[in-house]
């Protein structure tokens, strides 16, 4: 059995500004071990269903995890390739989200943000505002991979399990005016483990209610820039409207080909 487990930074336990997850700054060695422990926790107990595991660092330049940490039963995949869970294909079982945040668009959060807050400041899908965890789940739905477990700031655990509602999630810190309250890495990581190994027990037989199928595809790409946006009209069948642009997806393919060409 193979596992990708997707990870990312700003919603580990703890951080709360751009600094604290940015490699340039001092602030960061600390959270780098939070999100290392915090992965390597996953492992320890998706090892008991899993015997071939693959790590995704997928967070800015995407070489946070510590890699003397690792288990030897691990592989990880590392660096920005500019693509959405590289590596993910139909020879994986399923797939864990660590680490997820609030999507672009949640103003009221520290760190939300869709891909790149310099291009993108919300997409919407149906009408509703969809995060990186959205992507992710549409990214497995293509292989038919179910979700198995998220973990990420209360927005990130409430969008997955509005797409997902058997999913189990584990919410690291809430939202207090315009800042976090968090839980200690401590808490966060002994949830994980309780939360992962509930997930595992009943895996098999819920696993084609993990797999998020939307019936349509209505796009919409509110960009930080009208630059950005006038470019992306010019996808056929595409409609600006200022900053916004309108695309009608004929199904998941071609809504995964507008995010990766138009981003
Ligand atoms: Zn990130």
């Amino acid at each position: 059995m193979k596992l990708y487990i997707a990870c990312d930074m700003e919603g580990t336990a703890g951080n709360v500004t751009w600094d604290e997850v940015n490699q340039e700054k001092s602030e960061y060695a600390q959270f780098r071990e939070i999100m290392t422990k915090e992965v390597i926790g996953i492992c320890e107990i998706a090892k008991t269903k899993f015997d071939d595991i693959c790590i995704k660092d997928g967070h800015w330049t995407e070489t946070n995890i510590l890699l003397e940490n690792l288990p030897d039963y691990c592989n990880i995949i590392r660096g920005d390739d500019g693509r959405n869970l590289t590596g993910l294909d139909s020879s994986f079982d399923a797939l864990i989200l660590e680490g997820y945040h609030a999507a672009g668009g949640e103003i009221t959060y520290p760190l939300s943000h869709t891909i790149s807050d310099d291009i993108v400041f919300e997409i919407r899908l149906n009408g509703k505002r969809i995060g990186e965890k959205t992507l992710a789940l549409l990214n497995a739905a293509k292989y038919n991979i179910p979700i198995i477990f998220i973990s990420g700031d209360e927005k990130a655990v409430e969008e997955a399990l509005s797409c997902l509602p058997d999913l189990v999630g584990v919410i690291t810190k809430k939202l207090s005016n315009t800042s976090y309250i968090c839980k200690s890495p401590q808490k966060v990581n002994g949830e994980i483990k309780k939360a992962l190994t509930q997930a595992l027990s009943n895996f098999e037989e819920i696993k084609e209610k993990l797999i998020y199928r939307p019936s349509k595809f209505d796009l919409e790409i509110e960009y930080a820039k009208y630059f950005y946006a006038k470019k992306a009209a010019n996808y056929p069948n595409s409609i600006l409207e200022g900053k916004t642009v309108k695309f009608k997806a004929k199904d998941l393919d071609e809504f995964l080909h507008i995010i990766n060409l138009c981003i």
